[in-house]
């Protein structure tokens, strides 16, 4: 076991306070990574308050890591010391059920293990990464492509890889109409990610404010959805819709606006349960959706897709004494488009 420098919460009330955590020592198939940026996702706030259900304190979040290679264990052969990597929401899965020889990690039948709020193999909590190291089994690391600057890649470890896995399972593409709701970490990936599929993208946001950047990030349209007028010009419109809104919306309002045979895709995780009018999907032959994050292999493709396509997060780089006063500005949609921990203010 090694010490490291974190950030994390100590009960689900008070702010995030400095602390340290013991790392285990790396085994054959791990490697050790000293961490250079983590990016800070709405879900690392659900689960630093126990908004989804009551956590194990003290908790250290962050699923959107990058950083380098220090170390690797004597049979690692996917990487080497010095590599440029990322790690996301999950550093392990049984790897034999059905869902992990697809592919689909993120929906192993046993039970994958989070980054963190988990319990790890050895049998203590998973720790995240605001923290300066972190040791991972090769197979759950991915490799960031030179492209890529690694803070602005670290968000697309959950941000990039949540909203590229539903454009691609519901068909984002060329003649394909897409709306994203909610313009932060999530929506503003999704927007990048549609547009460079080839899709006319749509931006359903609150008010107005961001739509200058909305059209720049490829947006080809951008709406308010306070004003109830959007609601009538829309009906009917689009293919897709990628909710990416952390609290409850009418959903009824928003299924009026697919097409006939269009899903609504949920990737938002707000706590309480939503209510649908049935007769929203009867009509329309349309479906309401969920998607998780997505596996390994497909988080590799959207990376390397990213790097083709020129495609980074949009950061604002913050220290790690400044995460209590991001989550607050996360809370109050003041997020252009995501925050990123420079993980050198713990060292
Ligand atoms: P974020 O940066 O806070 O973005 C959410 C956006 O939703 C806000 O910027 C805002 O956009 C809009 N919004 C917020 N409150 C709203 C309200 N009351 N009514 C209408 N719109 C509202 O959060 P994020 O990091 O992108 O995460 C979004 C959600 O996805 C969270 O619940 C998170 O836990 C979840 N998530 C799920 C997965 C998954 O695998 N499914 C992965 C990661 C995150 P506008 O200002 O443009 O309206
Ligand atoms: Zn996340
Ligand atoms: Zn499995």
């Amino acid at each position: 076991m090694f010490t490291v420098n974190a950030y994390g919460a100590t009960s689900a009330t008070e702010p995030l306070v400095p602390m340290t955590i013991e790392r285990r020592d790396p085994g054959p198939h791990d490697v050790v990574i000293e961490i250079h940026y983590t990016g800070i996702c709405h879900s690392d706030i659900h689960h630093a308050r126990s908004d989804w259900k009551q956590e194990t304190y003290p908790l250290v979040p962050g699923h959107e890591i990058a950083g380098i290679i220090t170390e690797v264990g004597a049979e690692v052969t996917r990487h080497a010391v010095g590599d440029r990597v990322g790690v996301g929401c999950m550093i392990d899965s049984c790897r034999e059920c059905a869902n992990c020889r697809k592919g689909e990690e993120q929906y192993c039948l046993k039970g994958n293990t989070l980054t963190y709020a988990d319990t790890g193999a050895d049998g203590r909590p998973t720790q995240g990464g605001y923290s300066t190291h972190i040791v991972v089994t090769e197979d759950f690391v991915l490799k960031i492509p030179d492209a890529l600057s690694l803070e602005a890649a670290a968000p697309l470890l959950c941000a990039g890889i949540t909203t590229w896995t539903p454009l691609r399972d519901w068909g984002a593409g060329p003649g394909k109409k897409v709306a994203v709701v909610g313009l932060g970490g999530l929506g503003h990936m999704a927007v990048k990610l549609a547009h460079a599929m080839g899709a006319e993208v749509t931006v359903l946001s609150q008010s107005l404010r961001k739509k200058d950047d909305g059209l720049r990030l490829g947006a080809h349209s951008y709406y308010a959805t306070s004003d109830p007028a959007t609601f009538e010009e829309l009906a009917g419109t689009f293919d897709l819709i990628v909710n990416t809104v952390s609290a409850n919306l009418d959903l009824d309002a928003y299924l009026s606006l697919l097409a006939t045979g269009g899903t609504l895709a949920n990737v938002g995780a707000p706590a309480e349960p939503v209510a649908v009018n049935v007769f929203s999907l009867l009509g329309g032959h349309r479906s309401l959706a969920g998607s998780l994050i997505g596996g390994i292999g497909e988080t590799q493709r959207m990376l390397d897709f990213c790097a083709e396509h020129g495609l980074g997060c949009d950061v604002e780089i913050v220290p790690a004494d400044r995460i209590n006063e991001t989550y607050e500005r996360v809370l109050a949609s003041d997020v252009r488009y995501r925050f990123a921990i420079d993980i050198s203010t713990l060292r």
